[in-house]
C-alpha cells in the first residue's frame, strides 16, 4: 500500500501545504478557509471547555449535536432521522468515510467512485480490502458519464461512493444522474454512500441530497461536516445518517477507531446547525464572489477555467498555456510564483491520471485581497 503511485505515502493535501509554508506561497492547494467561521459557534465551544465539557462525550455523539443534524436534515431537505438511531457523530467526514468504508465492505466487494476522487476514498477503500472501481466524471461540467456508470457496476458492487458537490471537480450533481445512481444501485442491490460535505456551498444551483430520492433513502449512508459549511475545518466534527442497522454497523467500528469525537466542539456545531438562512445565504454567496474574482484572475493568466457550480476549488486546464503535466507545474509553482495549487491527477487511477494531466485545483475560500495577489502571481507565468 506503500508507495506515491495513488498508494498511501504522504497526502497531495500535506506535500503541497508543506512547500508553500516552506517557499512563502500562497497556498491554494489544501482547502481550508482563511478566516474563522461564525464567532458565536467559536464562543460557544470555549464557553463548553470553562464549563467542563472536557471528558469523553458519548460514543455515538452528544444528543443535543445529533437531534440538531435531525432538525438540519428536516429543515433543508425534509428527510427525518432518528437522533436515536439513525445519526452518529464522527471526527469528521474523514472518519465515518473510513468506519461506513471498514464496516460494510471487504475482499470479495467493488466500490465504486466517481474519478476523480477525493483521496481517502482510494485510500480507505484500499484499507478495507474491496476493489476500488470508477466511472469518469467529463469535462466540461463534469458530470458522471452515465454510460460508463452503468458499465462499471458488477454483481460484486457493494457500494457506490457519491460526493456531491464534487471534490476535487466542483460540479453539483444533476437529478438526471442521481436518478440514475439510485435506479442502478437497486438494479445491483448497493449501498450508497454519499459525502456531501460541501452541501451548502453551491452557486445557483440546488444541492440535492441522494436520499431524497425515491427509493433511495432505505440504502444510503448520508455524510457530511461542520468543517466546511461553518469554516471550522480544524474541529474535525463530521457526522453520519441513514438506516438504523447499516448506522449501528458503522457505529460498531467507530468505536475503535476514535471512540468519540470532540467534546466541546459537538454542541457548539449544534448551535451552527441551527443558525438562521441568512448565515447559510450568506455564506454561499460570499463564496461565489471569491468563485468569480478568483476565476477572472486564472482566465486573464490564460488557464482555460471550468467553472465550478459548488464547494472551494475551481479546476483549470494549463495545456493552453503550455504545460502539459500539472503535478510537475503544481510542485514547481510555489518556489517559481509563489502559488501552490493541487494536481488533479492525484486524485485519479492510471487512465484518469492521463485523461486529467493537465487541470490543476485552486481553492477559492480566502480573503478577497490574498485572491487579488495570487491572481497577479499567477499572470506571471504567461511571461
Ligand atoms: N470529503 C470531502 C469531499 C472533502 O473535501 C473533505 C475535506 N474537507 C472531507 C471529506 C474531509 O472532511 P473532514 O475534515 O470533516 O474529515
Ligand atoms: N478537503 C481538503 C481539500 O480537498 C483537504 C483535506 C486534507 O488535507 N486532507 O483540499
Amino acid at each position: 500500500l506503500l508507495g506515491d503511485d495513488g498508494g498511501l505515502g504522504v497526502t497531495i493535501f500535506e506535500e503541497m501545504t508543506t512547500l508553500a509554508a516552506r517557499t512563502g506561497a500562497i497556498n491554494l492547494g489544501q482547502g481550508f478557509p482563511d478566516e474563522d467561521g461564525p464567532a458565536e459557534i467559536a464562543a460557544a465551544a470555549m464557553d463548553a471547555i470553562r464549563n467542563g465539557a472536557n471528558q469523553y462525550a458519548p460514543g455515538k455523539g452528544t444528543l443535543t449535536l445529533r437531534t440538531a443534524v435531525a432538525h438540519h436534515q428536516e429543515r433543508f431537505y425534509g428527510l427525518t432521522p432518528d437522533p436515536e438511531t439513525e445519526i452518529i457523530v464522527t471526527t469528521g467526514a474523514t472518519e465515518a468515510l473510513a468506519a461506513t468504508l471498514l464496516a460494510l465492505t471487504g475482499p470479495g466487494d467493488e466500490v465504486l467512485t466517481f474519478e476523480p476522487f477525493y483521496d481517502a476514498y482510494g485510500a480507505v477503500i484500499g484499507l478495507s480490502g474491496a476493489r476500488h472501481t470508477t466511472a469518469p466524471l467529463l469535462a466540461p461540467d463534469f458530470q458522471p458519464d452515465l454510460h460508463a456508470l452503468e458499465a462499471a457496476f458488477s454483481e460484486r458492487t457493494r457500494m457506490v461512493v457519491v460526493n456531491n458537490p464534487h471534490n476535487p471537480m466542483g460540479s453539483v450533481f444533476s437529478r438526471e444522474a442521481l436518478t440514475r445512481i439510485v435506479e442502478l444501485a437497486h438494479r445491483y442491490d448497493a449501498l450508497i454512500v454519499t459525502d456531501e460535505v460541501y452541501e451548502h456551498l453551491t452557486f445557483d444551483v440546488p444541492h440535492i441530497p441522494i436520499a431524497t430520492l425515491p427509493g433511495a433513502a432505505e440504502r444510503t449512508l448520508t455524510i457530511s461536516s461542520a468543517g466546511k459549511t461553518f469554516s471550522f475545518t480544524g474541529w474535525k466534527v463530521g457526522w453520519l445518517s441513514g438506516p438504523a442497522d447499516l448506522v449501528a454497523a458503522v457505529r460498531t467500528v467507530k468505536q475503535f477507531l476514535t471512540y468519540s469525537s470532540g467534546a466541546p466542539f459537538q454542541d457548539a456545531v449544534a448551535l451552527g446547525l441551527g443558525l438562521p438562512d441568512a448565515f447559510y445565504n450568506g455564506v454561499a454567496r460570499d463564496l461565489k464572489a471569491k468563485r468569480d474574482l478568483l476565476s477572472d484572475g486564472l482566465r486573464e493568466a490564460g488557464f482555460d477555467v471550468f467553472t465550478p457550480q459548488g464547494t472551494y476549488f475551481v479546476n483549470v486546464d494549463t495545456a493552453p498555456l503550455g504545460f502539459a503535466d500539472s503535478l510537475e507545474l503544481a510542485r514547481r509553482m510555489p518556489e517559481q510564483i509563489g502559488v501552490a495549487a493541487i494536481p488533479v491527477p492525484v486524485f485519479c487511477h492510471p487512465d484518469g491520471a492521463r485523461r486529467t494531466r493537465s487541470l490543476l485545483r485552486f481553492a477559492f475560500c480566502k480573503k478577497t485581497e490574498v485572491l487579488q495577489d495570487a491572481a497577479q502571481r499567477l499572470a506571471s507565468l504567461k511571461k
